[in-house]
């Protein structure tokens, strides 16, 4: 894939000649805009009538209709594009379209003029021209009162460095190895790395650079100097490794080969924490380090993650457009991806992403688990529920995908009857609600999906518990399939409620300034917890500084919902049900509409054994009892 090069200024600065001699070492075809003029402008022009700009729309069209077919090779074409916006227009494609601005003084461009033999010199046009440039600030910028050689080499130059890859990829696992092929698939040119580890691990990446199509113009490195050294300035390096020592191990391989200004991203699941100190680590070396969460799972970084990445704004300015290329699309068409803050704010995201992501599987599981062995309804008929929910408000990826688990058969069997009942996970759900409960905050669905994974992983003490007791799951009578959808609705609702605000407090807590509602945009699509749900969000989340339970579009449904989980969860539990994250979701409710809490009983035990004192409603102070005299 080719870069079309614009070069441009004003009549008489050396568009054509440079620009011809451009191409002729780049070795594409030179095109001259003015060759691109409808009729219409063509006999304007001949007739001395000066161009508006609806004329100019038309010719810009033509010309950009041409870049499928330049892009194949590359090329340079010559056009005056004085105005931003036509340069705008000429740059749609911004990751192939590159300017290169022939710039020169007024004085400079008369004096050539007037001493041209060739060429009619009209000293007002000329003027109009220099009244109506706008200069551009980004590409390639020139002075064009260099010699010619001087300046061809100079451009040939800047050119070359910018042939160098766009991105640099390091860690080529189930996640690496997606991601690059989707920034290859958008025309992102690519440099990959992965360790060399002698006599196991050798040229994988250049191995991996051969199995696929799109990867033919990335570049495939054993050498981690090689790698570095192919990226363009600043360099942009995306690291997918696994979290912890490897991260680090990583980033000190790359240190002594990199310049200030150049930037790592890290789109693995690292601990915020972690990512606040490689910040602040390589800040002073003046690199810098940005925290990318990566949603999707191994599809979506093929077809489109949502991703939030953190750092400074001048970093993102560098490598946001990769980002944004490769991200999932809201409704709107607008990319799953932006800044979403400072520092680990990314990371810390993401984690909290898996954290609402585990009570939202959990809360399924339990579903099934009310409506198959206490309900008595086939997996046929649970995953026509789930369909039927997820034609409606209900609907979500993680619900579309369980109904066609439920279907699943293997040799004419369901498979989720052979699926061992323990469920794994990789740590985020326990870093997570450490973090929540660090910063203070209530994170009651979320802790208890984390713990009912670890409970489901004592199967061992659980069979036993099933032989000791002996105590039967009982039928729940008098259920109604929309009670449950009620409250389940209900339950995701407080569950999201409570991810987001745990934001919102990490947000004053580590002062990251994080935009909820475009949080909950980035979650719409290309993440594992997308849902018209998290849609909804975004309108209830924009401008509003508080809890969402406490929003007034969701207080009628939590009033309505809130009465189907009282119902559920006393029968579901009274019937030998373990269903922790709803039981959560209405303690956590329960509690948050309490004015008067047992509270006071705490304190009062506090100060009775150790003397903690506490303060009281009627009057103000801290106070201590002597509660045994
Ligand atoms: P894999 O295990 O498939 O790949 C890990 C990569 O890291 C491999 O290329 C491996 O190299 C490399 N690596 C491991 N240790 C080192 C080291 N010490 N030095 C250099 N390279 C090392 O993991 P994934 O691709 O699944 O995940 C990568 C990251 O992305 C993790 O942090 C994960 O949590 C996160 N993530 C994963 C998602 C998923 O759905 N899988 C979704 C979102 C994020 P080698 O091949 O030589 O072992």
């Amino acid at each position: 894939m080719g870069t079309i090069y614009v070069v441009m200024g004003v009549s008489g600065v050396g568009k054509t000649t440079i620009g011809k001699a451009i191409a002729k070492q780049l070795q594409v075809p030179f095109y001259d805009a003015d060759d691109f003029h409808p009729q219409k402008n063509k006999d304007k022009m001949a007739s001395g009538v000066a161009l508006q700009d609806e004329d100019r729309w038309p010719w810009l069209d033509a010309i950009v209709a041409q870049y499928p077919q330049w892009k194949t090779k590359g090329a340079v074409l010559a056009c005056s594009a004085l105005k931003e916006k036509y340069r705008k227009r000429l740059e749609v494609d911004q990751l192939h379209v590159k300017t290169i601005y022939l710039s020169a003084s007024c004085t400079l461009v008369k004096e050539r003029l007037a001493a041209r033999t060739d060429h009619f010199f009209n000293p007002d046009l000329l003027q109009s021209q220099f009244d109506a440039l706008e200069a551009p600030r980004a590409g390639i910028i020139c002075d064009a009162t260099m010699p010619k050689e001087a300046l061809v080499k100079h451009i040939m130059n800047t050119i070359q460095q910018q042939t160098l890859s766009q991105l640099g990829l390091i860690g080529l696992g189930v996640m690496g190895k997606s991601l690059s092929r989707n920034f290859a698939n958008h025309d992102i040119t690519l440099s990959l790395y992965n360790r060399h580890l002698a006599d196991v691990e050798e040229n994988v990446a250049m191995q991996f650079v051969r199995s696929y199509p799109e990867l033919q113009h990335s570049k495939g490195f054993d050498d981690i100097e090689a790698f570095v050294n192919s990226l363009a300035l600043p360099r942009k390096i995306f690291l997918m490794v696994n979290s912890g020592p490897a991260v680090d191990a990583v980033i000190a391989s790359l240190e002594p080969y990199l310049s200030k200004g150049d930037i790592i991203m890290d789109g693995g699941n690292s601990h915020y924490l972690d990512t606040e100190r490689r910040v602040e680590t390589l800040q002073e070396k003046g690199i810098h380090f940005m925290g990318v969460g990566v949603s999707g799972g191994e599809e979506g970084a093929l077809k489109g993650p949502s991703i939030m990445p953190s750092g400074t704004a001048e970093a993102y300015k560098q490598v946001g457009i990769f980002l944004e290329t490769i991200a999932a699309r809201d409704a709107q068409n607008n990319a799953c991806c932006a800044r979403v803050g400072a520092g680990g704010s990314g990371h810390f995201i993401k984690m909290i992403h898996n954290g609402i992501e585990y009570a939202e599987m959990q809360l399924i599981a339990e579903v099934y688990d009310i409506l198959h062995y206490h309900c008595m309804v086939s997996l046929e008929d649970i995953a026509h529920t789930f369909d039927t929910w997820n034609a409606g408000e209900e609907n979500s990826y993680l619900l579309e995908i369980s109904s066609k688990i439920l279907r699943k058969t293997e040799n004419g069997q369901p498979l989720i009857d052979v699926i061992l009942d323990k469920a794994q996970q990789k740590g985020t759900g326990s870093w997570s609600t450490t973090a929540a409960l660090q910063i203070g905050t209530p994170f009651d669905t979320i802790a208890q999906a984390v713990l009912a994974r670890i409970i489901s992983s004592e199967k061992v003490q659980r069979v036993k518990g099933q032989q000791r007791y002996k105590i039967k799951r009982e039928e729940i009578k008098h259920l109604e399939i929309a009670t449950i959808k009620s409250a389940y609705q209900t339950a995701r609702i407080i569950n999201h409620a409570i991810g987001f605000e745990t934001l919102r407090k990490a947000s004053i807590h580590y002062k990251w300034e994080l935009h909820l509602s475009e949080i909950a945009r980035i979650w719409t699509n290309g993440c594992i917890i997308r849902s018209k749900l998290m849609q909804q969000l975004i309108g209830v989340l924009d401008g509003f500084d508080d809890s969402i339970l406490f929003h007034e579009s969701v207080i009628p449904q939590i009033t309505k919902g809130q009465s189907a989980l009282k119902q559920v969860v006393p029968k579901a539990v009274g019937a030998g049900a373990a269903i922790p994250v709803f039981s959560a979701s209405l303690s956590y409710f329960n509690a948050m509409i309490q004015g008067d809490s047992s509270a006071s009983m705490i304190q009062a035990q506090r100060d009775f054994f150790g003397a903690h004192t506490y303060e009281r409603k009627d009057r103000e102070g801290s106070f201590h009892t002597v509660w045994d005299a």
